[in-house]
């Protein structure tokens, strides 16, 4: 009925079903496809500092 003796069980960010046992390779996500996932997310965006033109580019001072 409770989940208070239950020891804390972190969800997988990716599909929020209870992730897998710290001791797994795949921790803290569910599944080894899930942590493929969040990683290339990763190199997909976060890690790439690129980012779309923006208009006060072209208020660049360096621009003449
Ligand atoms: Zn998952």
């Amino acid at each position: 009925m409770t989940d208070a003796n239950l020891p804390m069980r972190p969800r997988c960010p990716i599909c929020k079903k209870p992730a897998a046992s710290p001791n797994e390779d795949c921790f803290p996500f569910c599944s080894d496809r899930c942590r493929l996932v969040d990683l290339g997310r990763w190199m997909d965006g976060t890690y790439m500092t690129s980012r779309p033109i923006d208009p006060t580019d072209e208020q660049d001072p360096d621009r003449k």
